[in-house]
């Protein structure tokens, strides 16, 4: 975990383009075969374990939904030109949406046409999900053409729902030294767009994989891929007592936009994961956009929720809601780019790292200050540390910090919150230091 950088290499950068031209074609709902492509070919980036819960089960107050297939649809006029075509956007079709197959004129297909106006040659992302109807998703022009079609239109929805099928997520867990456990989830769920939420699953796989690098990471990771709400509750049900033990988490989600990057913080507004997070920015010198905890969004709402109340916070890049694209056909690959990924998949590095690496320690040597000197850790002439030529020595500033604050009290992220130092030179002071033995590990 040490070892790895938070740096993201070109290579990685153009892995992310060609993930994101080979997932964003792909149909995902709640339920059904594209999210189990999705899943398969994250696989290739990250060992994830799918699986399937199905359909029908209860979970808390909701019911895991039936599988959803949809093979085609369209609107066609007279002379049997699509109007309205599937095949050329999956937006098209209102998710969920139940088989029609009619005749219709335009006042009757209206009550299921949506539209934005005004915006362009744009079609909007709709679903119904819990409610049994079904709908067309259109861009102005394609509206203005049904509204002046004069004869009866065709329509159709070859949709079919599998009451025995199943809802399909998928894990990692990396066991670290110790136990305390980490959460990192986000959603696959949304048909072609990329930043809301391509972007999430991409950075979510490659943290994972990155955790399981060449180095045992300290605490454990559960990387958890769901759709969103229905699959998180699903998820926290299936796995109750382990989930209330998490200590904090990540959910991921629309952090590959153009625009700035912004964090929306935990309901706790100052946890570990908050503090980490602050740190990570800092360092990076990014002034994100704050977002205080609300109780909407994402899965957040759901891992917060009283059962569970783990402290979840979210690193954005263009976040949800607060672009133009949102929801949109316009959230696509001209919107979204593997480079733009990376800026947050670098700062979600950091993260992991800062709190994979704190913990908690005791100096051997509490009473005044212990000698450095003759442990080697202090340059041999005294007196003018950091005037004399030698330029600055910050091995020395970070272990003198870390040892004032080893009182069991502070942990490595107030250290480097209380001292301005740096996260990773605070960590190699501490290595020193445990190795001449001038601290140990508090209780965990
Ligand atoms: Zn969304």
């Amino acid at each position: 975990m040490e070892q790895m950088s938070d740096e993201v290499t070109q290579e990685e950068v153009e892995e992310l383009d060609l993930l994101l031209k080979t997932l964003f074609p792909i149909t995902r709902s709640l339920t059904g075969e594209g999210n189990r492509e999705t899943l398969r070919i994250l696989q290739g980036v990250a060992p994830i374990e799918i699986s399937e819960y199905p359909s029908g089960t209860s979970v808390y107050d909701w019911t895991i939904p039936a599988e959803w297939t949809i093979n085609d649809a369209y609107i066609k006029d007279a002379s049997g030109e699509r109007i309205v075509d599937f095949r050329e956007s999956n937006l098209q079709v209102v998710s969920y949406s139940t088989p029609v197959d009619a005749k219709m004129n335009f006042s009757s297909l209206r009550p299921h046409l949506h539209l934005i106006q005004d915006k362009g040659n744009i079609i909007p992302y709709r679903t119904s999900y819990y409610t049994q109807d079904w709908g067309f998703c259109v861009t102005p022009a394609q509206y203005d053409q049904i509204e002046k079609s004069e004869v009866e239109l065709e329509v159709k929805i070859e949709s079919e729902f599998k009451e025995n099928g199943s809802m399909t997520v998928a894990e990692l867990c990396v066991p670290g030294e110790s136990a305390e456990e980490f959460l990192v989830s986000t959603y696959f769920c949304h048909p072609s767009m990329a930043n809301d939420n391509l972007s999430g699953l991409l950075v979510t796989a490659f943290l994972a994989r990155g955790i399981l690098g060449d180095v045992k990471p300290k605490k454990t990771w559960r990387f958890v891929f769901v759709p969103e709400t229905i699959g998180a509750i699903a998820y926290l049900h299936q796995n109750q007592d382990r989930m209330t033990n998490v200590s904090g988490g990540l959910v991921v989600a629309t952090c590959g936009g153009p625009g700035p990057m912004g964090y929306k913080e935990t309901f706790l507004g100052n946890h570990n994961v908050d503090k980490a997070i602050r740190i990570a920015f800092k360092e990076a010198s990014i002034d994100p956009l704050r977002y205080p905890f609300v109780p909407d969004g994402s899965d957040e709402r759901q891992y917060s929720s009283p059962g569970f109340r783990i402290p979840v916070a979210s690193i954005t890049k263009d976040k949800y809601y607060e672009y133009p694209q949102y929801h949109t056909s316009r959230d696509n690959l001209d919107f979204v780019s593997g480079a733009q990924i990376a800026e947050s998949l670098s700062v979600y590095r950091h993260v992991l790292k800062i709190l994979d690496g704190n913990g908690t320690y005791k100096s051997t040597s509490p009473f005044c200050e212990p000698q450095l000197g003759k442990r080697g850790l202090y340059p041999n002439v005294g007196g003018g540390i950091n005037q004399l030529g030698t330029g600055p020595l910050p091995n020395v500033d970070s272990m003198m910090w870390v040892l004032f604050l080893a009182d069991g009290e502070h942990d490595l992220i107030s250290m480097a919150e209380r001292s301005g130092i740096e996260f990773s030179q605070i960590e190699s002071a501490v290595e020193k230091l445990k190795e001449v033995g001038l601290l140990a590990q508090a209780n965990p």
